[in-house]
Order: C-alpha cells, then sequence, then structure tokens
C-alpha cells in the first residue's frame, strides 16, 4: 500500500509554523484541535451526500467545542449513553435531533432518554426492543444488521448488530409492539476501506424492504452508519468517491425514490481535526547489537493512542524539525510512558525518523482528532488524562 511519508502531504507550509507558534510554550502531552476543520468537514459531507441527515457520532470526539460547532452547522447526533444525552442537552441541542443508536442500554436509561424526548432508537435483540416498547413506546426503531468489517482498519465486527433473519423476525414482532419499526442500519466499520461493503449492506436492505413489504410492513429509513475514512499513513480514496459510489448503490437498490438516509460519521467527521504533540522521553537500545531502537513518549495507549491496538490505526506522526521528504532515516519502535508492557504504540510496522531526533524533541501525531482524548484513563501511574487546546489554522 502506498504511504504518505512528508508532512508536507498534510500541512501547508504555513499551518506548520503557524502550529510551531502556537505549542511554542505549552506543556506536552495534548492535543490541538482545529475547529475550521470540522466545519469543513460537516461541509464536505453534507455537500456530498445532500439527501442524507447527518448524525455525528459523539463518542469520536465530544468535546464541548466541537459538538458545539457541528450544533451551529445544523448536525443531529447520535448518541450512546444518557451522558452523552445530558452533554447535548447541556449546550443546548433539543432531544428531536438526537438518536439514541447503541443496541445496549439499561431499561432505566431508555426511559430517561424518552423522557428528554428521543423519538429514535437503535436496537438488534428482542431483549432492547422489548425494553424500548416499554419505556419509549411509539417511537423509532431502527434494526441494526450484522456486517463482518471486512477492509475496515478498526472493525466493529461481531458485537453490534444481528443476523439478517434474526432482524427479519424483530421487524415482524415489532411490528405487534407499541413501536414504529422504521428502518434498517448498519456500520460497515471504521475506517472502511472497501467502499463495495456498502453495496453488500444497501442489497440486503432492499432484500429486507421487499420481504417485510410482503407483510405489509413498510420500512422508511436506512442508516448508512460510520465508516468514511480520514486521513493516516496509508491515503484512502476521497469522501468523494465514496459518495458517489454509495449514492449509486443506492441508485441500483432503489431506483430515484430512496428511502430516508441517515449518516452517522464520526471519524471522517474529526479525525483530521487533532494533532497530539508529544515529548520522547527516552531512546534507547535493548541490547547492543539491537536493530533498532526504542522510542519512548509521553502519550501512549492510555492517554489517547489506544486506537494502535494491533497496530490498527497508523497514524502519520512527524518530528518537529521534519522537512519536506525524509533523508538519513532510521526505524524505530515506537512506545508510550506507563508501566504497562501493552503500552506499545508500534514495533511491527516501523515509523521512521531522521537520525537528528533527540530525547527531549517533540513528535506530532497527526489524524488524532477522532477516538484519542475521550479513551485517555484517569491516573493510571499518575499520568492524568489527556488535555486539549483549540488552535486556529
Ligand atoms: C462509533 C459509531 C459511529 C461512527 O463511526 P465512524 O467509523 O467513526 O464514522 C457510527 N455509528 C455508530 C452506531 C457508532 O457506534
Amino acid at each position: 500500500m502506498k504511504e504518505l511519508h512528508s508532512i508536507d502531504n498534510y500541512l501547508t507550509k504555513a499551518e506548520l509554523i503557524n502550529f510551531k507558534k502556537f505549542i511554542k510554550d505549552k506543556e506536552t502531552p495534548f492535543l490541538a484541535v482545529n475547529l475550521e476543520q470540522v466545519r469543513k468537514n460537516y461541509d464536505a459531507l453534507h455537500s456530498s451526500l445532500p439527501y442524507a441527515k447527518i448524525y455525528y457520532a459523539v463518542k469520536a470526539n465530544p468535546i464541548d467545542e466541537v459538538v458545539k460547532t457541528l450544533d451551529k452547522k445544523g448536525s443531529n447526533f447520535d448518541v450512546a449513553t444518557i451522558y452523552e444525552i445530558d452533554q447535548c442537552l447541556r449546550l443546548g441541542i433539543t432531544a428531536d435531533r438526537m438518536s439514541y443508536g447503541n443496541p445496549i442500554k439499561k431499561a432505566r436509561d431508555i426511559a430517561y432518554a424518552y423522557k428528554k424526548g428521543i423519538r429514535i432508537f437503535a436496537t438488534d435483540s428482542i431483549s432492547d426492543l422489548e425494553k424500548i416498547a416499554k419505556n419509549a413506546p411509539g417511537s423509532k426503531v431502527l434494526f441494526r444488521l450484522l456486517l463482518e468489517g471486512g477492509g475496515a482498519d478498526w472493525p466493529l465486527s461481531k458485537k453490534f448488530g444481528s443476523h439478517p433473519d434474526l432482524i427479519y423476525r424483530l421487524i415482524l414482532k415489532a411490528s405487534k409492539m407499541n413501536v414504529i419499526p422504521y428502518g434498517l442500519s448498519f456500520h460497515v466499520g471504521s475506517q472502511q476501506r472497501d467502499i463495495g461493503q456498502w453495496d453488500n449492506a444497501i442489497a440486503l436492505c432492499r432484500y429486507l424492504f421487499d420481504a417485510l413489504q410482503q407483510h405489509n410492513i413498510k420500512l422508511k429509513a436506512i442508516n448508512l452508519g460510520g465508516g468514511f475514512p480520514t486521513t493516516y499513513v496509508h491515503p484512502t480514496n476521497s469522501l468523494e468517491v465514496y459518495a458517489k459510489e454509495i449514492t449509486k448503490f443506492l441508485h441500483d437498490d432503489f431506483g430515484d425514490d430512496f428511502p430516508e438516509i441517515l449518516i452517522e460519521p464520526g471519524r471522517s467527521m474529526v479525525g483530521d481535526c487533532g494533532i497530539i504533540v508529544s515529548e520522547i522521553v527516552m531512546i534507547s537500545k535493548k541490547s547492543r547489537l539491537d536493530q533498532h531502537k526504542w522510542m519512548y513518549l509521553d502519550v501512549g495507549k492510555f492517554n489517547g493512542l489506544i486506537e494502535t491496538l494491533d497496530e490498527s490505526i497508523k497514524y502519520p506522526i512527524f518530528w518537529e524539525k521534519a522537512k519536506k521528504g525524509l533523508r538519513n532515516t532510521e526505524r524505530v519502535i515506537l512506545a508510550g510512558p506507563t508501566c504497562d508492557s501493552a503500552d506499545i504504540l508500534y514495533e511491527t510496522y516501523k515509523y521512521k525518523f531522521p537520525k537528528g531526533v533527540k530525547e527531549g524533541d517533540k513528535l506530532f501525531i497527526l489524524s488524532t482528532g477522532a477516538y484519542t482524548q475521550s479513551y485517555s484513563s484517569i491516573y493510571f501511574n499518575g499520568f492524568p488524562p489527556l488535555k486539549h487546546y483549540i488552535y486556529k489554522k
């Protein structure tokens, strides 16, 4: 796979100069968040899939400023817990702009969401469906299909959704309960590189729409989930290509009369709006003849970089003094600062840095706007949770 190895693939010269000024007196590690980029990403999604109603997956980056920025843009919000509901309400977002997309929930949390005004719920089991019917009567329910997540950097396979045959039966049951069987939902896996996964999923939806129509159940909506890409080391097709293909799949299966379409972007909305700035704590070797140095950073799996699990997500990482291209480099193993041996970031995939990199230098970990700060642990080894700043380009 092609790789983007140069910092100028990501930042313009002016942006880099500005950024260096901004971080100058700040203690690492921290996440720097750019809200203009969030607005740009929203606009890009909205204009490339104009027929889709956007529900931002709050978990991707729940920083108040990010949520408020998307609120101003007119986004809706997919929430997974009563805490995210409370956060959105506190920020002035009304419940009619929220969907409760987590298929795993307590009955009392459903009741709470209902009391606050939420009327769209996702489900994938009879147990949860019964809880919704009882605690959120009359609500619209989206039924989540199980997909394998093949082709995704961060697959969500197995845990969410149910087999189409079970979903079909659930919807038949739901039609006799006090809920509205409203539509289907799926998630093809996060950072999905294979656009064809949407094709399979949409075809499956068509099949279920037809099968249920035979029972006079008319589903009205499809939630295409998340999975849209952001920019990491290995580039993907552009968002425009994703949008064009997905629109084609919808036309192929549903003609011009689309059902109502929802999307729940997380990573693609906020991934490239964040940069983690980290200091190199130590550079060492494990043996005299070791081929690779170890480079220990002040940020690791427990304060923001959990998605390096299995080296799934490969962030673009650059030395603060990086110039265009890379010369005279060496490959290193990157690890975090905690006393847990799982806190190794990249050992199989080796990042390259110029040989002049020293302890105390800073590294820029790019595209860390999604699934980082909120995953940060509370004082493991005494390390505080990752802090953040808002910066302008
Ligand atoms: C996390 C999540 C998303 C966001 O997925 P991305 O791949 O980050 O866009 C969307 N929908 C649901 C239900 C989720 O849990």
